[in-house]
Order: C-alpha cells, then sequence, then structure tokens
C-alpha cells in the first residue's frame, strides 16, 4: 500500500512559516478515530479498557486525546506515574507495569491507586516491605518462556526475555498473595512485539484464559481482568498490510467464549497496553535537506539525526520516507539519508530508493507516533526537537518545545562552568 503522509504539501508549508524543521508531527483525527475503533472491537467485553504506554509518546497533550476517548494510563515509572496525576488519573486509571522497579515507584503507585503489575515472585516482599501492607487489587505478570510463533512466521522469543514470572511460579505468586488477603487478581503478559498479524492478540488470549481457568481452579483466586499488554504492530513498510482491530477484537471474543465463559468466568475484563498501535502511524519527524555528499555512496544529509528518532540505528527499523511535493516523482535515485551524529549507524535510509533530492526538500519520515521522539536521547550535544500537534480543524499546535542549549546544560547548573557557558 502507497504511504501518503496525513499532512497535505500545503498543510506542511504553512506550518513551515511558523515552526523551524526538525520536528515530529502528530495527527489527532488519526488517534482519535483509531481509539474509537479499538472501543469498537473491543465493546462485546463490558470491561474493556485501553491503558495506553505512556512511554511511546510521553506528552500529555498527545495523551489527552486517548484519555478524552476513555483511555487510561500504563506507565512504568515515577515520571510516567508523575506525569499521570498530573492529569488527574487514579485508581483503575492507571496500570503500573514495570520491572526491575525501585521502591519510590511502587510507593507513587500506591499513594495514586494504581493497579500494580508485578514482574516477579520476589516483588511481593518488596512490595510488602516497601508499603507496609498489600494492595487489594494486584496483577501477575506471565512468561510462558519457549518461543512465541504465528502461522505466518512470526515470531518472538519469551524465553529470552526478562520480564514476567514462569508457570510454576504464578501458581506459587497467587498462592502467597491469596493467603496475604489479596482479593482481586489479574494477569498480565507480553510475549511478542509489534506484530503485524491479527492472530497474535487471539493466541495470545487463548493462553492466558486458559491459565486463568487453571489458575482460579487451583489457588481459588478471583481473577476480574487479562491484560493483553502491547506488541499490536503497524506496517512500517508499505508492503505491509495493517493489522485490523475488529478481527484482533472478534478473534480475542471467540476465545473467551470458548474457554472464559464455560468456566464461568464471563465477568473478566480485557485489557490492552498498546502504544505503537495507538500513535505509531499518527506521528511523522519533519526535516530538512541540508547537505548532499558524493563519495563512495550517495548521501543527503538532513537536519535531523538519531537524536530525534533512534530507532533505525538502534534496532536497523524501516521508517518510510517521503519527499514532500515529489509524492509522484520516479524514485530513480539511491541515497543514505543521515543525521550528523558522529556515528555512522545515523541514517535514517540505506540505500533508499528516492525521487532526486535538493537542497531544502523536506522529508517526511513516517510512523514516528510511537518509540520515536520517546527514544530520544543527547548524544553529540545535539538537541531534541519541538512537537506540533495536528489538530482536527486543520490548525498546528506546538505541544513541546524544542530544547535550547539550556536544557543540555541544565545539571550543571549549580557549578560555575553554567555562567561561563552563557556568558
Ligand atoms: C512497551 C510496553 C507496552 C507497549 O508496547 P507497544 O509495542 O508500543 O504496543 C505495553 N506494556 C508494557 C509493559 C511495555 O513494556
Amino acid at each position: 500500500m502507497k504511504k501518503v503522509p496525513f499532512v497535505t504539501n500545503e498543510q506542511l508549508k504553512s506550518i513551515l512559516e511558523k515552526y523551524p524543521t526538525p520536528f515530529h508531527l502528530y495527527d489527532e483525527k488519526g488517534i482519535r478515530e483509531n481509539a474509537k475503533a479499538m472501543y469498537d472491537a473491543f465493546s462485546w467485553n463490558k470491561g474493556f479498557r485501553e491503558y495506553f504506554a505512556v512511554k511511546a509518546e510521553p506528552n500529555p497533550f498527545v495523551i489527552e486525546i486517548m484519555q478524552k476517548e476513555g483511555c487510561g494510563f500504563d506507565c512504568s515509572s515515577l515520571t510516567e506515574l508523575m506525569l499521570a496525576k498530573a492529569m488527574g488519573g487514579r485508581g483503575d486509571d492507571i496500570m503500573f507495569s514495570s520491572n526491575d522497579t525501585p521502591a519510590e515507584d511502587f510507593k507513587l503507585a500506591d499513594e495514586l491507586g494504581a493497579i500494580i503489575n508485578l514482574d516477579d515472585i520476589t516483588h511481593i516482599d518488596f512490595l510488602e516491605k516497601t508499603l507496609g501492607h498489600l494492595p487489594k487489587k494486584i496483577c501477575c505478570r506471565y512468561n510462558p518462556g519457549g518461543v512465541f510463533r504465528m502461522s505466518n512466521g512470526i515470531m518472538d522469543n519469551p524465553g529470552d526475555a526478562k520480564y514476567g514470572m514462569t508457570t510454576p511460579q504464578i501458581f506459587e505468586a497467587y498462592k502467597i498473595l491469596k493467603a496475604k488477603g489479596v482479593e482481586e487478581f489479574g494477569i498480565h503478559a507480553f510475549l511478542a512485539s509489534n506484530t503485524v498479524t491479527n492472530e497474535y492478540y487471539p493466541m495470545l488470549a487463548k493462553q492466558l484464559f486458559e491459565l486463568a481457568v487453571k489458575l482460579k481452579e487451583e489457588t481459588g483466586a478471583h481473577i476480574t481482568f487479562i491484560n493483553l499488554s502491547g506488541g499490536v504492530g503497524i506496517p512500517y513498510r508499505p508492503d505491509q498490510e495493517p493489522n485490523d482491530i475488529h478481527l484482533i477484537g472478534a478473534g480475542v471474543k471467540k476465545v473467551y467464549e470458548k474457554v472464559l465463559v464455560p468456566a464461568g468466568m464471563d465477568d473478566i475484563s480485557i485489557f490492552t497496553e498498546l502504544g505503537r498501535f495507538m500513535t505509531g502511524p499518527y506521528g511523522g519527524l519533519v526535516t530538512k535537506t541540508i547537505h548532499e555528499k558524493h563519495t563512495h555512496k550517495e548521501y543527503i544529509g538532513v537536519d535531523a539525526c538519531a537524536v530525534n528518532l533512534m530507532r533505525p540505528a538502534m534496532y536497523g527499523a524501516y521508517h518510510h520516507i517521503t519527499v514532500m511535493g515529489k509524492e509522484d516523482a520516479p524514485c530513480d535515485h539511491v541515497y543514505d539519508v543521515t543525521g550528523s551524529l558522529c556515528e555512522n549507524n545515523d541514517k535514517f535510509a540505506v540505500d533508499r530508493a528516492l525521487p532526486k533530492i535538493d537542497m531544502g526538500d523536506i522529508l517526511f519520515i513516517h510512523d514516528t507516533g510511537a518509540h520515536g521522539f520517546a527514544m530520544g536521547y543527547n548524544y553529540n550535544g545535539r538537541l531534541k526537537s519541538a512537537e506540533i500537534l495536528l489538530k482536527e480543524d486543520g490548525t498546528a499546535k506546538l505541544i513541546r518545545r524544542a530544547e535550547t542549549p539550556k536544557d543540555y546544560f541544565a545539571t550543571f547548573d549549580c557549578f560555575p562552568i553554567y555562567d561561563k557557558i552563557f556568558e
């Protein structure tokens, strides 16, 4: 399928009159429609809730859109909890799904009444010592080990992942928690990442539903929710078929009716904690070409770099690129599109067929709405960009300013050198 930016060249030109490149642009309309589709696909389940994975795009203006559509917060750290708190999240609005968790994070999660998801059996003790009590409602993260395979060849490797409890451990954990007075239980698992297939959630749901039946039989625990977590993916490449959330919802419903309903467990709520699927396609990195270099290869240098979008450098991830205004031009040139870092992996594209690029052209790098800006860092002293929201009415709103050198040097503000830098 041809990948088309959610913003037209004309719209983008008027945004560029006001805001310099580089910046991440987000599409309110796309985010809202997708969130509605998500809720519609799971409307058969009374307690369904999507907890947006805050780490994917920790911007309150973007999260607020999903909050208005009914989503909660999936937090994994102290600062994410602080953001959720400031946005009014309390109690069941927050899932706290973290691992290797510091005590202060658990304290804030408990203060907010968040649903705490335990990554390990040893965290029962740690949590009890930290809080002086255990919450009445608790979730345990499951990791069956081995390899997770789907029929189209996509797989992931839970046996190699640091997360979750083994099968014997989750049974043991439930028994201990129940003996200590916990009244409501949940199960959580994240077994495959960025799955571009409608099969993942239903397959995962079947495993977790069967586990829930056994846990209930063996421990008598009252299981009230099952959290399918993240992992529903997006088509980064033009040749990939996007997931159909309605088929996914129907697939989960089928196994729910087959496994949970006959076991008398038809009051279980389905939770999800998607990040990538909720915002990924609805963000783009807008950057300008500033250099061309003809050496052993043809290079195009842009004013963004891996600091603004790390996925290509970190995972060799593909991000589609549209040269604005040249959408229909033939892709008869082959380029490496690079940033300025002193790292040879700082390339947004390698050997990419693109239209002939001229200096000053605007590139739209697709699918940066999740795990894009958020993964940014400050190597080479490069600064993080602004974030801009393209609102439903077509206007653009600044939702995060760009970093300045003052931000970069801020952690020296208690030393004399700080004032010298800005003399
Ligand atoms: C990262 C993460 C998510 C979101 O994953 P996506 O791939 O963005 O859907 C959800 N839950 C947990 C615990 C995570 O670590």
